[in-house]
């Protein structure tokens, strides 16, 4: 099998605590290590570039099936790919929901066929999404499903929920949850404070997602179950989270570039591009999920990608659906927002995209340890670039960050070996 040798980057796996610069070989689909030594087939120089497992973002709307016109797998996968992930978890959000087996099968069938990212489903909690009644979480498993949610939506009822820890908790599968109370969002467009006052807009409270945050780990405290709490977004739920880890409760968080970039203020031009589920909220809570992610309360930074075509997306603020895509992004948004500011490090950064939500998946990505598939992302840390919607893979444009200059983007991209996109080459 022909051997491949990336050399002279700075070598940077979590999993293995390693951080330094070294050769990594890889041989077929296979990683070798950093072994040195015999002569490789092919090689490819990182120098002053990362290589680091290939990324993974837990959180991504790829809207396939029933919503073609927004993403399609294929799409999805190659904006993934572009912004240097090579493992994605599909939320279940779609019409029909991925409620079944054959859901799941489709998904994998629609991945495979595409050959860009790795796709892994996210199984529904309900029947439909629904929230009456839990959907065939055995067979769900059985299609490899790694995680179930109702993601668009919460589960309302706590009898539900408690039963989706309980049912869950027998596959060692994650519950992923919305934490949304909807009685207490009715109607909002924006996070409610100052400045919903002050724009006369209709706000959600920060309560109406501890409420939901504070609920849910009592469950999972109740149940002995795993949760993850999907796009944190409050200095309140921030806490909660720390408060159950320190007890004990296996409870992870998740935070979305832009809940640690942008504020509630964004929405002073009234622009649908900051208008999402659960919303922007204030300085204090940007703060509070960056300190959140730096002792370690937040292990995961996912984008929660949410394509809207344009015509969707470009209705009044009111009327426009809520959310942002961000695969594309995510990587100059963390080097903006979280290591040029040094509230992470690299090493750190890397864990939060690789081993740590391939541990909340219990899948076998996000490390470079010999005999892993060889997924790997090479990292260009100082490229600038100016960010261009129009040029995105994804074929939807509700970015907020249309015309930052930024610092960072993904170099090369490896699947299982092979190189599947690179930046200079556009393949
Ligand atoms: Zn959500
Ligand atoms: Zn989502």
């Amino acid at each position: 099998m022909p051997t491949l040798r990336i050399t002279n980057g700075r070598l940077i796996d979590p999993s293995q605590g390693i951080d330094q610069v070294t050769d990594l070989w890889i041989r077929g689909e296979t990683i070798l290590g950093p072994q040195s030594g015999t002569q490789a087939d092919r090689v490819i120089d990182a120098q002053e570039k990362i290589v680091c497992p290939g990324l993974i973002d837990m959180h991504v709307h790829l809207r396939e099936p029933g919503r073609e016109e927004d993403e399609t797998i294929a799409t999805g996968t190659a904006a993934a790919l572009a912004g240097g992930i090579t493992s994605v978890a599909c939320m279940p959000n779609t019409e029909p929901a991925l409620d079944s087996q054959a859901a799941d099968e489709f998904v994998y069938l629609q991945a495979g066929r595409a050959g860009h990212a790795n796709v892994f489903p996210v199984g529904a909690i309900t029947k439909g999404r629904q929230g009456q009644e839990l959907a065939e979480i055995g067979g769900l498993v059985e299609g490899g499903a790694v995680a179930f949610t109702d993601d668009g939506s919460p589960v309302v009822s706590a009898e539900i929920m408690r039963r989706a820890l309980e049912y869950c908790r027998m596959f060692n599968k994650a519950v992923l949850s919305h934490a949304e109370d909807l009685e207490l969002t009715r109607g909002g467009v924006m996070h409610e404070g100052f400045e919903s006052m002050r724009l006369g807009l209709r706000g959600m409270p920060a309560a109406a997602e501890e409420v939901m945050v504070h609920r849910d780990i009592t469950l999972a405290e109740l149940t002995g179950g795993r949760l993850h709490i999907l796009h944190v977004s409050t200095a309140g739920s921030v806490e909660l989270i720390r408060q159950a880890r320190r007890r004990g409760v296996q409870v992870s968080g998740e935070a979305t570039p832009h809940h640690f970039t942008l504020t509630d203020k964004c929405l002073r031009n009234f622009d649908s591009n900051y208008k999402m589920a659960p919303p922007l909220r204030t300085e204090q809570d940007v703060q509070a999920i960056i300190a959140g992610l730096k002792d370690g309360t937040l292990e995961v930074i996912a984008t929660d990608h949410a394509p809207h075509a344009p015509e969707k997306k470009m209705r009044e603020l009111d009327q426009a659906p809520n959310g942002i895509i961000g695969l594309e992004t995510l990587l100059p948004i963390c080097v903006m927002s979280l290591i040029e500011p040094g509230h992470l490090t690299w090493p750190q950064l890397i864990e939060k995209l690789t081993i740590n939500p391939a541990r909340v998946l219990g899948i076998d990505r996000g490390t470079l340890k010999p005999g892993a598939k060889a997924d790997v992302t090479i990292i260009d840390p100082k490229a600038e670039w100016t960010i261009d919607p129009n040029l995105f893979r994804s074929k939807s444009r509700n970015c907020p960050f249309a015309g930052w200059k930024v610092r960072g983007r993904a170099h090369a991209v490896l699947l299982n070996g092979e190189v599947k996109y690179a930046a200079n080459g556009r393949e």
